[in-house]
């Protein structure tokens, strides 16, 4: 089948242009096998078609020598206006100095009159839109639809061709506007792309001088290879003062991360990697533009890969480890031990003990975390059921689920395996799941926590207070346990809103009927306060730090003997 003939179920348009009648008809009995064929007496007629005429002629066939307007002027035309400058044109002429001269003016190709083979015009009209359509495809790989920039492919393609030729020192610059999803949410999105435009414009013009391209990497973030530049703070100076204008808004920080490129063996997609990582360093502050990626930063990336890569290592040869810090009940007579968190650690063969508070946010954001988590799950199971055959008591202990693990949808089979695995009651193994875990995509959560619930886990709600969190979403999502975030207990004593935020929380989660967890606890008069206030469970280091499984067994022992006391005193 001849791709050629249609466009999306429809004929393709060919516009003939010439004054000869007969010429016309001629051409057009030829073309009409294949094509819907419009006519043109002259120059301006045509052009008035080509302007209005939707959905747009595929070729136009045009006569040089015309009254009223002649073909010459009409490729003229044609080529400055944007819409028309790629629709391809065959002129039609008996002169042999015409061909030359109105290929230089843009017609590509010509057909010498009289006409007399019909197959070999129409193979000629075929091939000359075939062409036109692949190129048009190429173009439209090409360059960013939004920015009019290179697309991010591309933009790397032709810097693996450029490489070879080089002869200046080089730089790769990444660009990015901070908070530009404001524009999107308080202008629309259109408006958003209309600024992107702008700035992708202003871009390239400022890159022509510095023999450099640029691309739109991401929504607000811009790729740029240049010859290297003493500074970049005036280019983004301006940059931003542009984005100013466009925007009225004056918080949307544009930064720029710089690699100096080298010779080394990182292909160049590692050096915007480096480039990224520099922006990102700059990107809360305020009064740093740009930043130049260094030393200190490698080390950073090289060691923040080295943890992704020793991930499942780790999992193997027992490098992760859990410990697991209390939770006491603290409205009775004495403090009772009832539960515990699990708290995984990672002691590395190089770098040594690494906090959970560095590797954790990394496999959050790379997705590694299900596999840490789903460790940890396994290892407290684990526990749970051996210290119930040590000391004949079933103590829940939470699990930490990550916001990752919630997209997960096996999420619900490898827990119930795991229950079922280590014959746990029901209860026996909690969830956390922190409050920002609620937030993004309200529906899903709600469908997951839901399902989990049903198969009999209870839910925490983690870190609650630290986010975004809204009231609505208390009563949306169902939890069982509420854990008041660190912060509170910190400053409640000397911070008197606090103290007051954490009453209403106590107040709110009477009102649900949940128990709440006050975390961070590390001194007697947070705990009294807190006693005070009918806080029900508290968990920190006044009671104890996060301990090995082995040192918390002891707690377990201090636990049942003073049960014990207490019950032979009564
Ligand atoms: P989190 O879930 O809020 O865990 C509580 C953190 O507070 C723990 O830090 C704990 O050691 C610390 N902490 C407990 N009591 C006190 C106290 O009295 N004072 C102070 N200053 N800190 C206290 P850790 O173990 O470093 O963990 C940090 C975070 O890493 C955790 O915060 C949790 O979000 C995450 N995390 C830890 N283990 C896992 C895990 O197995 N899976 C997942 N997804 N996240 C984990
Ligand atoms: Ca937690
Ligand atoms: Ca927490």
């Amino acid at each position: 089948m001849k791709r050629l003939m249609t466009a999306g179920g429809m004929k393709r348009r060919v516009l003939i242009v010439d004054d000869e009648m007969i010429n016309r008809e001629l051409l057009g009995a030829i073309l009409s096998q294949s094509y819907e064929v419009a006519f043109a007496a002259d120059g301006a007629e045509a052009m008035t078609m080509l302007a209005e005429e939707e959905p747009g002629f595929s070729l136009v066939l045009l006569d040089l020598m015309m009254p009223v307007m002649d073909g010459f002027e009409v490729i003229a035309r044609c080529r400055a206006d944007k819409r028309l400058r790629y629709v391809p044109i065959i002129v039609m002429t008996s002169e042999k100095t015409a061909e030359v001269k109105s290929i230089r003016a843009g017609a590509v190709d010509f057909i010498t009159k009289p006409y007399d083979m019909p197959e070999v015009i129409l193979a000629r009209c075929e091939r000359i839109i075939e062409l036109s359509e692949d190129k048009s495809i190429i173009r439209s790989t090409e360059r960013d639809r939004v920015t009019g920039l290179y697309t991010r492919g591309y933009f790397f393609a032709y810097l693996q061709r450029l490489l070879p030729h080089l002869t200046a020192p080089m730089d790769a610059l990444v660009l990015n506007i901070n908070r530009f999803h404001l524009v999107n949410e308080l202008l629309g999105h259109q408006e958003g792309d209309r600024i992107l435009g702008v700035i992708g414009k202003l871009l390239m013009e400022k890159m022509t001088p510095l023999r450099g391209i640029a691309c739109r990497s991401e929504s607000d973030t811009f790729f740029v290879f240049a010859e290297r530049q003493n500074e970049y703070d005036s280019l983004i100076k301006e940059l931003q003062k542009q984005l100013g204008l466009l925007t009225k808004a004056h918080d949307l920080p544009l930064r720029a991360g710089i690699y100096h490129c080298q010779d080394d063996a990182a292909e160049p997609e590692i050096w915007f990697s480096r480039a990224k990582a520099a922006c990102d360093r700059i990107s809360g502050q305020y009064n740093t533009l740009t930043a130049s990626f260094n030393n200190e930063l490698h080390e950073q990336t090289v060691f923040r890969e080295r943890l992704n890569s020793d991930v499942q290592d780790a999992i193997d040869n027992r490098g992760f480890t859990v410990y697991y810090q209390p939770k006491y009940r603290i409205q009775g007579d004495r403090p009772v031990l009832t539960s515990a968190e699990a708290l995984v650690r990672w002691n590395h063969p190089v770098f040594g003990f690494v906090s959970p508070g560095v590797f954790i946010p990394l496999f959050e954001k790379n997705g590694l975390i299900c596999k840490v988590d789903y460790y940890v799950w396994c290892e407290a199971a684990a526990q749970i059921q051996r210290w119930r055959e040590q000391y004949g008591i079933a103590l829940p202990v939470s699990v930490n689920v990550s916001r990752v693990d919630i997209f997960d949808n096996a999420l619900e089979k490898k827990l119930l395996d795991i229950r079922a695995a280590y014959s746990l009651d029901p209860g026996a193994l909690m969830l956390e799941i922190t409050e920002s875990g609620y937030a993004d995509n309200a529906e899903q959560l709600v469908d997951v926590v839901t399902r989990l619930r049903d198969r009999g886990f209870k839910i925490e709600m983690d870190d609650f207070g630290s986010g975004y969190s809204s009231l609505n979403m208390l009563t949306t999502i169902p939890f069982d346990v509420l854990k008041l975030d660190m912060q509170f207990v910190r400053h409640m004593l000397s911070d008197s809103k606090k103290q007051r935020l954490v009453e209403v929380v106590m107040d709110l989660a009477a009102f649900l009927e949940v128990p709440v967890v006050a975390e961070g606890v590390e001194e007697e008069e947070q705990l009294r306060a807190l006693r005070a206030l009918g806080c029900d469970i508290v968990q920190g280091y006044y009671f104890s730090p996060p301990v090995s499984a082995e040192r918390f067994g002891e707690l377990i022992e201090k636990e049942l003997q003073e049960k014990n006391a207490a019950h032979g005193n009564s």
